[in-house]
């Protein structure tokens, strides 16, 4: 298991360098921290900040067919009701008598052990690559504190979800190790829910939209009657989702309060369209992800098979990406039909249906919807930026970000600090660049030390200001991810960072 142990460090890592420098934060720390919930700090809100102008620039600003939304968290909880989260929002959970931990139990695995055809006992695993290995291990150790002789027959894992009643009390809790705490798996509606108005009684009940989507659907009307769309049209919405997960993990991958970056493209109810606008939707999302700087070779993709599509789903497939702790969902592309505006229709008694000019028809759209979160495409980002590299014997730690999404693009630091001349120089270039972009200045430490302190915030470029700059007008630029330097007139360097940022 070193593929875990290695990639479990690389976390480890990830998630200290985040704290140490400012990225992110556990919320509510001086309490104890809160699960599930993070803060971003100095660094990391920039980077979030990227992030998200990077997509509404390219999403919104950079086409002519999407317009942009930002609705209120909370809602009418009647929207609830029409789009099917009060019913069905739910994840299957299981709970652990004994230890009083909860699971999702989709996400907890078991098997029995048997052994020569017969059934010695069972094990169970909780979801993760590694998962198989870890259970044929804990089923060749049964077998040998039973001293049974006999072939161990293949482990064939199965979620918690699919056991026969009576096995429910034969699966070892993965809290305790032992079995009969398990509970059946009950259904558990990842909502949160609070009062409006004074009174707190059922009539006042709402709920943080665990989604963005809805306010668009609510607001497709208002969005088509200014006029400005015709079909095929998107609205985009960048906001805050609430999630009562059950088992908040991965660090700021599954988190209880996260953002979304989502898309509903309008389209017409034509069968022979969706599929094509589907997979434009799938290649326009993948190139994206590339254009910011993940690497092709970490993305990946997952078919969603028809028999586990929701009733209304026509297709949804995910692009995953290869984090340090196994390849997960990061955004999923879903061809939805027609169902959330017929819904909406059905529920409120307003007409969804638009006049499309060009048709001369009338007609509730189909909605391809691609829906990405911001916290998942930051830990990917990072993941995929953090390096560790021996340079002259010693260990050098350097995010490799897109200058897009780096916090800060470059570093002005004059040489010394006790040369005025040099100094006044190295801020007059530092205003000028603070006018387009963050900038960090620094003047304290060896040269090799500030460089250092900037590789590890993932600074692209380094400026240094030393005494030929005095003379001849040039500075000398250094680049974190080749460490190579040359020098280089301020005209230039505006051109460059013109250039590789945007
Ligand atoms: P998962 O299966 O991982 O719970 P999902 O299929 O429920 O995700 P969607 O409802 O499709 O997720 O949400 C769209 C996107 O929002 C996801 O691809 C992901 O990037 C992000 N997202 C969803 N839930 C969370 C969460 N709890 N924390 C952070 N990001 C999330």
């Amino acid at each position: 298991m070193a593929k875990e142990s290695q990639s479990k460090n690389t976390m480890e890592a990830i998630v200290a360098l985040c704290k140490r420098r400012g990225f992110i934060f556990p919320s509510s720390e001086i309490y104890g921290g809160y699960n599930g919930f993070f803060d971003y700090g100095p660094l990391g809100s920039e980077v979030k900040k990227n992030i998200k102008d990077a997509w509404w620039k390219d999403m919104v600003h950079r086409r002519d067919d999407i317009v942009g939304l930002d609705s209120s968290i909370i809602m009418h909880p009647d929207i609830w009701k029409a789009s099917g989260h009060i019913d069905g929002f739910s994840d299957p959970m299981v709970d652990c008598k004994v230890s009083k931990l909860r699971y999702r139990a989709d996400q907890l695995f078991f098997a029995p052990v048997i052994v020569a055809d017969e059934t010695i006992g069972y094990v169970s695993v909780l979801e993760d690559n590694y998962m198989q290995a870890k259970a044929e291990e804990a089923a060749a150790k049964m077998k040998r504190k039973l001293a049974k002789q006999g072939e161990l027959a293949p482990i064939e894992l199965k979620e918690y979800t699919a056991a026969k009643p009576e096995e429910y009390a034969l699966i070892p809790s993965p809290g305790t190790g032992e079995p009969g705490s398990l509970t059946p798996p009950r259904d558990f509606n990842l909502m949160f829910e609070t009062n409006v108005g004074a009174l707190r009684d059922e009539t006042s009940i709402a709920y943080l939209r665990p989604e963005t989507a809805q306010g668009i659907f609510q607001n497709y009307k208002n969005v088509v009657d200014t006029g400005r769309v015709k079909i095929p049209f998107g609205i985009a919405q960048i906001g805050k989702a609430f999630r009562n997960e059950i088992t908040p993990r991965n660090f700021i991958f599954r988190s209880r309060e996260f953002e979304q970056m989502e898309m509903e493209y309008f389209i017409a109810p034509d069968d022979d369209l969706w599929e094509t606008v589907h997979q434009e939707w799938i290649t326009w999302c993948q190139e994206w992800l590339k254009s910011i700087g993940l690497p092709e070779d970490l993305i990946g993709t997952d078919v969603h098979p028809k028999e586990k599509l929701a009733h209304y789903s026509r297709a949804c497939t995910d692009i995953t990406f290869k984090f340090p702790f196994g390849e997960q969902e990061l955004w999923g592309i879903a061809a939805r039909g027609n169902f959330d505006l017929s819904q909406h229709q059905a529920h409120s008694g307003k007409s969804m249906e638009i006049f499309d000019e060009a048709r001369k028809e009338k007609y509730i759209p189909h909605v391809i919807e691609p829906s990405l979160g911001v916290d998942r495409t930051f830990l990917a980002l990072i993941s995929a930026a953090y390096h560790e590299e021996e340079v002259e014997g010693e260990k050098r730690t350097v995010l490799k970000f897109h200058p897009r999404i780096a916090p800060y693009k470059v570093a002005v630091l004059p040489l010394v600090k006790n040369k005025p001349e040099l100094v006044e120089k190295a801020q007059a270039l530092y205003k000028k660049l603070q006018r387009r972009y963050n900038v960090f200045w620094d003047v304290s430490g060896a040269i090799g030390r500030r460089y250092r302190r900037q590789d590890e915030i993932g600074t692209p470029w380094c400026v240094t200001i030393d005494f030929d700059s005095l003379e001849d007008d040039t500075f000398t630029l250094r680049d974190r991810d080749t460490m190579e330097q040359k020098r280089i007139t301020e005209a230039d360097l505006f051109a460059l960072l013109d250039q590789q940022i945007d």
